[in-house]
C-alpha cells in the first residue's frame, strides 16, 4: 500500500541544461511523467527551458523539488541512449578541474550526433559498417610480382602487408575497393569480418602471432598484472619508460590481452590516428572485432556506431585519441597512454581538459590500472607513477650516435656535413628523415627597398610564403593573401625571403639529390585531405630508398626499419618560445627522431643542427641521457614551483580594444591574489586574431582552492566583461 502512495508522489528528474551559457548553471528540477520510460541519472531529456527547448542530462532523481509540483514543467521526450552514470560523474569532475561548466563538461561525454536539433532516436537502423582491408595471398604475390600496380595501389598493398590489416579509410577507400575487385585484397565491415584471424601474411620481420617478451617486458608486463585488482589506486600507476622501439606496444598489448581474460575493457589512447596507423593496426590484428576505433575520419553516424558498440559491449577494447578516454565502456580494467609525453593530450577548447589527468581520474573511478608509456616521458609521470623500465631496443641495437653540428657562421640551410651523410644515404640506396618544424617556403618576407616586411592583418605576426599555392599565410589565423611580387609601399620588386620552412627544404633537397633520392613531405599542408598522411607514410616506408622530410609529424612513433640517417634542422627552434616546457620540448624531439633512425641491421646515425649546441637539452638528448634530463628538470621545476610541484593556470583576456583586455585582466589579478596563489602579469601577448591579449599566470600549491578562486574571480567579472567584449580564457595546467 505504502508503495503504491509512494507512486503517486511525482519523480524529480535534476536535470543540467546543455547551453553554452555560463550564466545559466542547473541543475533544474523537472516533473516525470510516469509513461515516458525509464529515467535515470545519464538519460538525455530534451527539455523546456525558458521560452526554448534544450537537451539536458539527469544528474540525480529525487521524490520532492522545492518547487511545487504544478510549478515544474515536463521534459518533451527521453532520448536513448543515455550517458553511462560514471561518465556524468566524470563531466562534473572535470567542470571543477578545468574551470568550465557542467553542461560544457557534459558535452563531452554525450552519444556522438546527440544535439538539441533533429535528434536521433532511431537506433533500431543497421549501422553502416566500417571496412577493414587485409591482404590476400594474392595481393602478397603481385606486391612482390610483375603485377601492374599505380603507386597508390603499391603503397595501400605494401601498408597491408606491414600492418596486416588496416581501415580501410586510412589508405583510401577508392583504391581498396578496385584492390578489392581484383582480389588482391579483402575488405570486410569492422565488426563483422569474414575471418577473424589475426592477419593473413606476415613477412620480414614483422610476425603473426605474439612474440616471446623479452626480460625486461615481462617483469614490466608482470608488475601490470599484478597491479590489477590491487587496493590502493597509487599501486595501480604506471609509466612505461622505454627507450625507443624497446617493445612497449606488445607490453600494452599483452596488457589488454591479460584484461579481456579477467572479463573487463580497456581504453588504448594515442596521440593521432592518422599518424599512427601501425599502432591501431597491431591493436586490431590482435584483438579483432571487439576494438572499437575513434578516429577523425568516421562520419557522425560511424562514430555513434563506434560509440554503440562499447555502450552495449559488443566491443570491449577502445583505441583512439584523446577524447577516447570518455569510450562508454562498462567496466574499465586497464586505461594505456601511448606516447604520454604528446601534447595532443590537452584539448584546446573549453573545457581545456588533459586527457592523461581525466585518465588517471577514470582509472580510480574503474579501479582500473593506468599506464602511460614514453622514451621521453614528462617530469610529472616520473614523479607520481611508478616507472617500469626497458632499456634497450628489442634486437639489442644500439640507439643511433647523434653528432651536433654547429651551425653558427653557416649561412645555408645544410651544414657540409649534412649534404654528404645525405649523398651517403643517395649511394647506398638507403633512406633518410630529416625534421624541420616549419611549415611553408620561408618565414617572412621583407622588401629590400625599405624594409616593409608583410605581416597579417589581424596578428602580430608576419605571413608565411607557401610558395606552390602562391599565397601568403598566417599560421595562427588562417587568413590567405596573393604573394607579392612587388612592395605595396614603395614598389620595389625586390622582395627577399628569409628563413626556410619544409616545402623549400623539399625543393632544395630535389635538386641537390635528383631522382635517385625521392623526396617524400609529411607536414599540415601536404596531408590536406583524408587519409594523405597515412598514404605518404606508406609510400615512404615501401620505396626502396628516399628522404621524409617533414614537420614533428615525421618524429612520431613510426616503426620504419631501414632509416640510416635523421637530422634535426634548427634544434633549438623549440627553446627560443618562452615556455617552461621549453627544455621539454625540445629534448623530446631530438630524442623522437633518434627513435625512428637505425631500427634495421644497417643502423644508423643522427645530425643536430642548432645555433645552441650547449643548450642542455640538446646536449643531454645527443647523448640519450633521458635520466639526467629528467634529473636536472625536476631540479628546475622544485625550484621555481612548476609542474609536478605546483599547479599553473594561465588565463588570457582578449579583446579588440588593448585597454578592455588589460582591465579585465588586472582586476581578475586583484581578485585573485588573495587566495595565496602568486598571481604573475598582466603580460601582453602578441595580437591575435584581430584581438590584442592580455595574460595572467598563477601558480599555487592548493589546485582545488585556487580554482574556486578563478572562478569566482571570473563570474564576478562576468557582467564587466560582457558588456565590454572581452572573452576570458581560463587554462589549468597549459601546455
Ligand atoms: P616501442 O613502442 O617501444 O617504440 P615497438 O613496440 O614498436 O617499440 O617495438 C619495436 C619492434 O619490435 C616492433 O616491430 C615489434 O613488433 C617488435 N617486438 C616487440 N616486442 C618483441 C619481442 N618480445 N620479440 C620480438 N620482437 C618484438
Ligand atoms: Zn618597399
Ligand atoms: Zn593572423
Amino acid at each position: 500500500m505504502h508503495a503504491n502512495l509512494a507512486s503517486h508522489r511525482p519523480l524529480i528528474a535534476r536535470v543540467e541544461p546543455l547551453t553554452r551559457t555560463r550564466a545559466v548553471r542547473g541543475p533544474f528540477d523537472y516533473r516525470l511523467r510516469p509513461e515516458q520510460g525509464e529515467v535515470s541519472v545519464g538519460t538525455v531529456l530534451r527539455v523546456p527551458f525558458g521560452r526554448q527547448t534544450t537537451l539536458g542530462v539527469v544528474l540525480a532523481l529525487a521524490t520532492e523539488s522545492a518547487l511545487a509540483p504544478e510549478r515544474l514543467s515536463e521534459p518533451d521526450a527521453v532520448l536513448p541512449p543515455g550517458v553511462p552514470p560514471d561518465l556524468v560523474e566524470l563531466a562534473g569532475w572535470i567542470a571543477e578541474q578545468y574551470c568550465s561548466t557542467p553542461a560544457r563538461a557534459l558535452s563531452l561525454v554525450l552519444p556522438p550526433g546527440a544535439t538539441g536539433r533533429g535528434n536521433r532516436s532511431r537506433p533500431t537502423r543497421p549501422p553502416r559498417p566500417v571496412l577493414v582491408a587485409s591482404l590476400t595471398e594474392a595481393g602478397a604475390a603481385a606486391l612482390h610480382g610483375a603485377e601492374r600496380l599505380t603507386d597508390g595501389q603499391r603503397a595501400a598493398l605494401g601498408a597491408l602487408e606491414r600492418d596486416g590489416q588496416a581501415l580501410a579509410g586510412a589508405l583510401g577507400t577508392a583504391t581498396l575497393r578496385r584492390l578489392d575487385a581484383r582480389g588482391l585484397v579483402e575488405l570486410s565491415p569492422l565488426g563483422r569480418s569474414r575471418s577473424s584471424r589475426p592477419s593473413v601474411v606476415a613477412v620480414g620481420r614483422r610476425f603473426d602471432g605474439i612474440p616471446e617478451l623479452t626480460s625486461d617486458q615481462r617483469v614490466a608486463l608482470e608488475a601490470v598484472l599484478a597491479a590489477i585488482g590491487a587496493g590502493d589506486p597509487g599501486d595501480r600507476r604506471f609509466l612505461l619508460h622505454g627507450v625507443t622501439g624497446s617493445g612497449k606496444t606488445e607490453v600494452y598489448l599483452q596488457a589488454v590481452q591479460a584484461t579481456l581474460a579477467a572479463g573487463r575493457g580497456a581504453i588504448v589512447l594515442v596521440p593521432e590516428i592518422a599518424l599512427t596507423p601501425q599502432t591501431v593496426g597491431r591493436f586490431q590484428a590482435r584483438f579483432g572485432d571487439i576494438v572499437a576505433v575513434l578516429h577523425s575520419g568516421l562520419s557522425q553516424r560511424e562514430r555513434h556506431d563506434e560509440w554503440l558498440r562499447l555502450r552495449t559491449g559488443e566491443a570491449r577494447v577502445c583505441v583512439g585519441p584523446r577524447s577516447a578516454v570518455f569510450a562508454p565502456l562498462a567496466d574499465v580494467g586497464l586505461i594505456v597512454v601511448d606516447e604520454e609525453h604528446d601534447g595532443s593530450y590537452k584539448h584546446e577548447g573549453d573545457p581545456r581538459y588533459d586527457a592523461r589527468a581525466v585518465a588517471q581520474r577514470r582509472s580510480e573511478q574503474h579501479g582500473a590500472v593506468l599506464l602511460a608509456g614514453s622514451a621521453t616521458p614528462r617530469p610529472e609521470s616520473v614523479v607520481t607513477l611508478t616507472r617500469l623500465r626497458l632499456a634497450d631496443r628489442i634486437d639489442g641495437r644500439p640507439l643511433p650516435p647523434v653528432e651536433l653540428l654547429d651551425m653558427r657562421g653557416v649561412h645555408h640551410s645544410l651544414h657540409p656535413r649534412t649534404r654528404m651523410a645525405l649523398a651517403d644515404v643517395r649511394a647506398a640506396g638507403t633512406k633518410a628523415i630529416v625534421l624541420l618544424n616549419r611549415r611553408g617556403w620561408s618565414n617572412f618576407l621583407s622588401c629590400r627597398g625599405c624594409g616593409h616586411v608583410w605581416m597579417c592583418p589581424n596578428c602580430e605576426v608576419a605571413l608565411v610564403l607557401h610558395r606552390a599555392q602562391g599565397f601568403l599565410a598566417c599560421h595562427h589565423c588562417g587568413h590567405r593573401r596573393r604573394a607579392p611580387t612587388r612592395c605595396e609601399d614603395c614598389g620595389s620588386v625586390a622582395v627577399a625571403r628569409h628563413g626556410a620552412g619544409t616545402e623549400s627544404l623539399e625543393q632544395e633537397l630535389r635538386d641537390a639529390f635528383g631522382d635517385e633520392l625521392p623526396v617524400f613531405r609529411l607536414d599540415a599542408d601536404a596531408a590536406a585531405g583524408k587519409g594523405r598522411l597515412a598514404q605518404t607514410l606508406a609510400r615512404f616506408e615501401a620505396a626502396p630508398a628516399g628522404v621524409l622530410v617533414g614537420t614533428q609529424m615525421v618524429a612520431k612513433g613510426h616503426d620504419f626499419a631501414d632509416v640510416a640517417l635523421g637530422v634535426v634542422l634548427d634544434a633549438d627552434q623549440t627553446l627560443r618560445f618562452p615556455d617552461f616546457r621549453a627544455e621539454e620540448r625540445t629534448f623530446a624531439l631530438v630524442t623522437q627522431l633518434a627513435g625512428r633512425v637505425g631500427r634495421g641491421e644497417a643502423g644508423g646515425r643522427v645530425l643536430v643542427q642548432t645555433l645552441a649546441p650547449d643548450a642542455r637539452s640538446i646536449a643531454l638528448a645527443a647523448r640519450h641521457d633521458a635520466d639526467g634530463f629528467l634529473a636536472v628538470e625536476l631540479r628546475c621545476r622544485e625550484a621555481l614551483e612548476y609542474p609536478p610541484y605546483g599547479t599553473l593556470i594561465r588565463i588570457v583576456c582578449a579583446s579588440p580594444d588593448a585597454a578592455d583586455a588589460l582591465d579585465v585582466a588586472t582586476r581578475l589579478h586583484g581578485l585573485i591574489a588573495p587566495s595565496g596563489a602568486t598571481v604573475l602579469g598582466p603580460a601582453p601577448l602578441f595580437r591575435l586574431r584581430g584581438r590584442s591579449r592580455s595574460q595572467l599566470v598563477i601558480k599555487c600549491r592548493d589546485r582545488l582552492r585556487t580554482l574556486r578562486a578563478v572562478g569566482a574571480a571570473v563570474d564576478a567579472c562576468a557582467a564587466d566583461v560582457v558588456r565590454r567584449g572581452v572573452s576570458v580564457s581560463v587554462d589549468p595546467d597549459p601546455q
